[in-house]
């Protein structure tokens, strides 16, 4: 069993044992019983995150294929099994009348990982409307309801990706709004290309289209028939910089591409900005499609997506998202962190 068949980058190696779980009480009891037998357990969704090592994974690969969306209790409320395809759920809520996800379209995986790393695309992420995350906690051995406040959710991050595996996510529940328009456009990019201003609402069907439409051209959404979509999506994250931090890549940008050149950033909140890794990185002299020849590359569509051409080795990805962390820190002074976790592998 070669997890490559299991990641959206089609590598990494064997699993020692690979089991998979249609339901919830399977998933916990595989999980329990490699926790008691001092196994070590990789929970598997789409493997649309996973860097993992050619060696590949010494111990049980649980995958989740559990099922099951329903309506609920107050109006709005959507329970989804962790198993569940993420965005055939994002379809099946809009289809039913539901806001608050559209903008999440196309996002590759299962809705139980959409926690882990606060998922988000385009204005929104999942933190903005999930209520409350059950889960099996394998430190206390038992299941757990944990509402949205203690989600510890950030920028892409949680209390889930902080706990590293503590917690299995079994549903998740979202309070979605009943309507047929869009929740307000947040995102620039979006607003141009629906024709609209920022805070407009449009009907959210349309907002899906515009949000699928937009990704298809970064190689975003999964197309087995687009070497581009062989990726993890970004490989690093947006850095978040203090002041001082971005006045010192103003000096370098300046440095190296004149005094005309400024650095594009985004409020984050309490004096920080965000500043796009995919400009760091083309500034830097990586330019879309380089390679150094061994079957990993930058997609041709995305600077921030590291592709396996076919050839690749997880070896070689590595070794290129390296070689670009390197080439970012010596001209900017910035270290890029991954966003995708690394099994059996280090940056
Ligand atoms: C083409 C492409 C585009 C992408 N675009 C975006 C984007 O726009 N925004 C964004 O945020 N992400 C994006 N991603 C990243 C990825 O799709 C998301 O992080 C997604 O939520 C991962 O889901 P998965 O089921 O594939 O998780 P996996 O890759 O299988 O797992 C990721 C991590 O979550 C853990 N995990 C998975 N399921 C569970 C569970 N039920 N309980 C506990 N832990 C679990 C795994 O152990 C692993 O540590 C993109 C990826 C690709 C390939």
């Amino acid at each position: 069993m070669r997890l490559s068949d299991y990641t959206t980058l089609r590598l990494g190696g064997p699993a020692r044992r690979f089991v998979r779980a249609g339901t919830e009480e399977d998933l916990i009891e595989a999980v329990r019983a490699a926790d008691s037998g001092g196994e070590p357990a990789l929970i598997l969704g789409g493997g649309s995150n996973l860097v993992v090592a050619d060696e590949g994974f010494d111990g049980t690969v649980i995958q989740v294929a559990t099922k099951g969306v329903r309506q609920h209790g107050e109006p709005g409320l959507v329970t989804v099994a962790a198993g569940e395809d993420w965005d055939a759920v994002v379809a099946w809520t809009l289809a039913a009348g539901l806001a608050g996800l559209e903008c999440l379209s196309g996002i590759p995986g299962l809705a139980g990982a959409t926690p882990i790393q606060n998922v988000g695309a385009y204005g929104q992420d999942v933190s903005q409307t999930i209520t409350q995350v059950r889960a099996y906690d394998r430190t206390a051995a038992a299941i757990v309801t944990i509402p949205n406040d203690r989600c510890g959710f950030g920028y892409r991050t949680s209390r889930f990706r902080r706990s590293a595996g503590r917690f299995v996510v079994l549903s998740v529940t979202f309070r979605l709004a009943e309507q047929r328009a869009s929740e307000p456009v947040r995102y620039a990019e979006l607003a141009t290309a629906l024709g609209v201003a920022i805070g407009d609402r449009v009907a959210s069907a349309e907002a899906r289209s515009a949000v699928l439409e937009l990704r298809r051209r970064k190689g975003m959404v999964i197309d087995p028939a687009d070497p581009d979509t062989r990726s993890v999506g970004s490989f690093f994250v947006n850095p978040v910089l203090d002041a001082a931090a971005l006045a010192a890549v103003e000096a370098a940008a300046r440095a190296r591409c004149g005094d005309g050149s400024r650095v594009p950033r985004f409020d984050a909140g309490d004096g920080l900005v965000k500043v796009p890794a995919a400009w760091l990185i083309e500034r830097a002299g990586f330019a879309k499609g380089y390679s150094p020849g061994d079957g990993a590359r930058i997609s041709a569509k995305h600077t921030l997506a590291l592709v396996n051409s076919g050839s690749a080795t997880t070896a070689a990805l590595m070794a290129l998202a390296r070689e670009i962390r390197d080439g970012v820190s010596d001209t900017f002074g910035v270290s890029l962190t991954p966003e995708p976790d690394l099994v059996g592998v280090a940056l």
